[in-house]
């Protein structure tokens, strides 16, 4: 297996410490599973109100509570 690569949505660097990485949202994919989305401890404030980690926060809960049956 190929280990995760967390790359820091906020500066895009590497996160190398698993300590440092914090998980700031989930995106779907279209097809196929989705991808955490992970920011350094220190940025993950930064992203707390990022209009599109919300977006893709609402998305996610709304797909949770409304499932939508083939
Ligand atoms: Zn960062």
């Amino acid at each position: 297996m190929t280990p995760e690569v967390r790359v820091c949505r906020y500066c895009d660097e590497p996160i190398t410490d698993p300590g440092d990485a914090v998980l700031v949202a989930q995106e779907a994919g279209n097809s196929g599973p989705g991808w955490n989305v992970w920011a350094h401890r220190a940025h993950a404030g930064q992203l707390g109100m990022h209009p599109v980690a919300v977006r893709a926060l609402a998305r996610i809960l709304l797909a949770r509570v409304f499932p939508q049956g083939g």
